[in-house]
């Protein structure tokens, strides 16, 4: 867990040093790992999700129906910000993107998806039954139901009620905030992309790539966006190419954080064009970063965004704009959660 008042510190102390195209990074040396079979994800949920996700790659099925079963649990879990538990939009509905690729470029997903409690299982249906890459709104709604999808209640668990009680309040729509600070009565930051909640960093997405053992690659990514969004509004985490994007030959790359900046760029392509010609998996997300910052130029210090990737020798790498990004890594010989190198720092407790 990181603590708020260094977090902010960190963050003030980063803009200060930032000299626009030129960047202070973090020290700590690439953690390299490499393996066969192996699943990485985002955030701490991604230790939990990688189980599930292990369970497929250990009897030797395939990456893409390991990144499927893995991210499901998130899903399921009311108490993440990712599936129906999640914030609302600034209308008080749940609204679900997500999305799927496997190693022979096949890809789907859902955008603006309602009441279904596993988006990624309707991408991969997109995916596998349909002509098309993606469905949003009431259309994937209707293929979802035709498809056996349950509808579920319309309804916000209670600490989504909590927030957007909160958020009511002054229904303040302001520009998106870093890893944002806990508000009182448990609420958060408007359109925020990944925050505090309940002391504990919380987060809109869980991102998952995975290697199998005859070395293919797959990714998913689900998310219930940013939180207090305008109603309609779709992050990059359902866009092939920029929330997500799969080349068995160059790698794979999932994002997390700000999506409208990951969309700019299309950031998960462009970090795998990166690892096609020869950057590491940490150096092409930091690039790409690097991009973003260079884009912003000082609003960098407000906003948050992240890359996992791993490429063809099973070879592991992150990179985050500020520090509290942390992402969860499974092989046969270790299961734990990285704290990524970042351009701006602060000290997770
Ligand atoms: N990338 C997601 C979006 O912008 C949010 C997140 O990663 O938390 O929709």
């Amino acid at each position: 867990m990181i603590n708020r008042r260094k977090f902010i510190q960190a963050s003030a102390l980063g803009s200060a040093s930032m000299i626009l195209g030129k960047v202070a990074t973090a020290n700590t040396p690439p953690l390299t790992v490499k393996g066969k079979p192996l699943v990485i994800s985002t955030w701490d949920a991604g230790l939990e999700a990688n189980k599930g996700a292990w369970e497929v790659l250990s009897k030797g099925g395939r990456a893409i129906d390991a990144v499927e079963k893995g991210v499901m649990i998130t899903e399921d879990s009311m108490n993440c910000c990712v599936g129906l538990g999640a914030n609302p939009d600034r209308d008080g509905y749940v609204t679900l993107d997500a999305s799927i690729m496997d190693e022979h470029f096949n890809c789907g997903s859902v955008a603006f998806l309602e009441r279904i409690k596993h988006p990624i299982c309707v991408a991969r249906r997109v995916m596998d039954k349909t002509p098309h890459v993606m469905l949003v709104g009431q259309g994937a709604q209707q293929f979802a139901i035709a498809e056996g999808f349950p509808l579920e209640e319309q309804k916000l668990s209670p600490n989504a009620e909590k927030s957007y009680r909160e958020w009511l309040k002054t229904s303040d729509y302001k520009s998106p905030g870093i890893n944002v600070e806990k508000t009182q009565g448990g609420g958060h930051g408007p359109f925020a992309p990944a925050r505090l909640q309940n002391g504990e960093w919380n987060h809109d997405t869980i991102g998952m790539l995975a290697m199998d053992t005859h070395g293919n690659l797959s990714g998913s990514c689900t998310t219930s966006g940013a939180g207090f969004k305008m109603r309609g509004r779709v992050g990059d985490s359902p866009i092939i190419g920029a929330g997500l994007f799969v080349d068995n030959e160059a790698g794979a790359c999932v994002s997390t954080g700000l999506g409208e900046e990951v969309i700019r760029v299309a950031g998960s392509h462009s970090v795998v064009e990166m690892m096609r010609y020869g950057a590491s998996p940490e150096a092409a997300c930091k690039k790409v970063l690097e991009r973003i910052i260079r884009i912003k130029k000082d609003k960098v210090k407000d906003l948050q965004v992240a890359f996992i990737a791993v490429n063809p020798k099973g070879q592991v790498g992150a990179f985050a704009i500020h520090s509290g990004f942390q992402y969860a890594i499974k092989t046969t010989t270790m299961e734990k959660l990285v704290n990524a190198n970042s351009f701006f720092k602060s000290k997770p407790q």
